[in-house]
């Protein structure tokens, strides 16, 4: 058994980590604020080679593998998850998608651009009325020979607005079930396809999720992704991957609650001493440390496990469990370490705080991930 790090990891996170503290920290109390998508940051992380990272450099990508990617989530998110939101649904959700079932002719004309950061994806699964249940998709595809008219309401899309191109869900024959569900690549400029107001939301306030209408979008038939039918296990394969980079986002998360904790806790003074001479204080980094330790060996276990082609249903979701809780742990405990510096902007923890909580919902509530975790353990 080896824990230690590749070289070329090691440079990888490293160049991660600078692009954090140096681009994606100046500005990210004001993005959050003002909800601004972080357009300049996420244009330098395609120049950087973050948003096509697993994509073979024959489609525009970095070519490294799932671990990597893993560090590169961990690092943008200890600093700004909004930023690192979007490398990961155009990572795990759309590029890899693309590229695992796309055809050449997709690949050539929406798989380079995607990975080179030229453009940003944004994956359409859920309805209002179809959340944790993806099987009850209302919107429709109806067979029209050489396209598909689409109708329906999409809804929580991250990129919502920034994205050019769409991958969406939609039932094609509604007696089949979810064997009647085909995934499609959906362009922005299409006539009917409509993007609805931005969410005011409690964290990842910089990026931007959207409701998105379409009203009798005509999709070639060609945009389809694999047979016929393959939508829902597209979808399911997509976000067991997807929930890797989650967990990764909740691991930096937590770990930069964690960091900025042990500084403070070093500087700030109460009773004659600095309060990480306080054992309550102590055992409290104590406690973080061990449970982020414990989250990352469960994310790299996941990435690992994907990268030797092994199955990774049950590690991504025991990974994405995990760490979202550490995550929401850990930033609680952060603000309490800052006392009342804690409960404002400028120490960050509070945001990290708010940013904590969406990673126990998307790509899979924790229930749901329980769900997953439960069934594969009691399969046989
Ligand atoms: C900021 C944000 C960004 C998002 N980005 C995207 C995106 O890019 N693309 C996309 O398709 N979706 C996206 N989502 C949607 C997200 O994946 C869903 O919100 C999530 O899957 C939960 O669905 P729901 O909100 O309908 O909750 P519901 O499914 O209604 O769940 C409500 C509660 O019931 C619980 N519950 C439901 N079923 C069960 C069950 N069988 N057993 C036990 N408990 C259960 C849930 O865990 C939850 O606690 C995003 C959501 C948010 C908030």
């Amino acid at each position: 058994m080896d824990f230690s790090l590749s070289e070329e990891q090691i440079m990888i996170q490293e160049a991660a980590r600078e692009f954090a503290q140096n681009e994606l920290l100046p500005g990210v109390i004001e993005r959050d604020e003002a909800q601004r998508f972080p357009t300049e940051q996420v244009k330098r992380m395609g120049d950087l080679g973050f948003m096509g990272m697993m994509v073979d450099p024959e489609y525009g990508g970095s070519g490294l593998d799932t671990v990597s990617y893993a560090l590169v989530m961990e690092e943008l998110s200890k600093v700004d998850a909004s930023a690192s939101v979007v490398v990961s649904v155009n990572n795990s959700l759309v590029c890899w998608g693309l590229e695992a079932y796309g055809n050449e002719q997709q690949k050539q004309k929406y798989l380079k651009r995607l990975a080179m950061g030229e453009i940003i994806g944004a994956f359409c699964l859920s309805e209002p009325e179809a959340g944790s249940d993806a099987t009850s998709q209302k919107t429709t595809a109806l067979d029209k020979g050489d396209h598909y008219i689409l109708n329906g309401t999409k809804n929580w899309i991250t990129n919502g607005n920034s994205a050019s191109v769409y991958i969406v869900m939609a039932q094609t024959d509604k007696d089949k079930g979810h064997k009647g569900i085909n995934a499609f690549l959906v362009d922005k400029e299409m006539p009917g396809f409509e993007i609805g107001p931005k969410e005011n939301k409690l964290g990842i306030r910089g990026s931007d999720t959207h409701s998105l209408n379409f009203n009798d979008v005509k999709v070639p038939k060609e945009n389809r992704i694999g047979e016929d039918g393959f939508g829902f296990k597209f979808a399911m394969k997509t976000l067991a991957g997807g929930r890797i980079g989650i967990a990764a986002q909740a691991l930096g998360i937590a770990a930069g609650a964690y960091e900025l904790s042990k500084k403070y806790a070093k500087e700030r003074k109460a009773f004659g001493t600095e309060i990480v001479n306080h054992q309550a204080i102590a055992f409290k980094l104590a406690d973080m440390h061990t449970q982020i330790e414990a989250a990352r060996f469960l994310v790299y276990k996941a990435a690992w496990d994907k990268d030797q082609g092994n199955n990774y249903d049950l590690s991504s979701a025991m990974a994405k469990l995990y760490a979202s809780q550490v995550a929401m742990d850990t930033t609680i405990e952060a603000v309490q370490i800052h006392g009342g510096n804690g409960f404002v902007k400028d120490y960050h923890v509070e945001r990290l705080m708010r940013d904590a909580k969406i990673t126990q919902i998307y790509e899979g509530t924790s229930e749901i991930q329980k769900i997953v975790i439960s069934r594969s353990i009691t399969r046989d």
